[in-house]
């Protein structure tokens, strides 16, 4: 259902440690597809995708980041104008988790965010199929994290099985919304 109403676009990117699944997460969301042997050096920079949230239509532009040093120089090109920011994190590696606030914290400073200004962040715990043993991040470190940080919602997906991800640009388009 294309409809004819107004359109917005919105610039959506996704932020976090090499290996999380941000690159598979982006193909599952606008090709439907996942590759378990994905190399993660290789980012495919943006994709495009129509969505419709709550009788809305938006084109979500949704930006890969290789979350390399040699792209530091081109992060300010990467996050200025953007209008949400996916935080994202793999359960089966604490590390990636505790690198949050360091994403967060250069997302703010290269996107030029004023201080004191609330983004529409959203935290995404990828890789949700692994084994619990491999479970490496509790829900409880998670959720205060997100209390800590101006109640940001939690998603957790699975880019290999397709669970939630949809779902997390569709409530990422909501928390933009209600914040504008
Ligand atoms: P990026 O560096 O953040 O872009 O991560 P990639 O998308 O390149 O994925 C890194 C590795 O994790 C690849 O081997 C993927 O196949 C794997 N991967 C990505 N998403 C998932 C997932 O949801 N579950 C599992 N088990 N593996 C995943
Ligand atoms: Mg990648």
């Amino acid at each position: 259902d294309g409809g004819t109403g107004p359109c917005r676009h919105l610039r959506v990117v996704l932020l976090g440690d090499s290996g999380v699944g941000k690159t598979s997460i982006l193909r599952r969301f606008v090709e439907g597809t996942f590759d378990d042997g994905v190399d993660s050096t290789i980012s495919i920079e943006q994709m495009e995708k129509e969505v419709r949230v709550d009788g809305q239509r938006y084109v979500l532009r949704v930006v890969d980041t290789a979350g390399q040093e040699r792209f530091r120089s081109l992060r300010e090109n990467f996050y200025r104008g953007t209008h949400i920011c996916l935080l994202t994190f793999a359960l089966d590696k604490l590390a990636s988790f505790c690198n949050l606030s360091m994403w967060r914290q250069e997302f703010l400073h290269y996107a030029r965010v004023p201080p004191g200004t609330l983004f529409p962040f959203l935290v995404i715990g990828n890789k949700a199929d692994v084994t619990p043993k491999a479970r490496a991040v509790s829900d409880v470190n998670v959720q205060t994290w997100c209390g800590a940080n101006a109640d940001v919602p939690y998603f957790e997906t699975s880019a290999k099985q397709a669970l939630n991800v949809e779902e997390v640009f569709v409530a990422a388009v909501r928390h933009f919304s209600l914040m504008e």
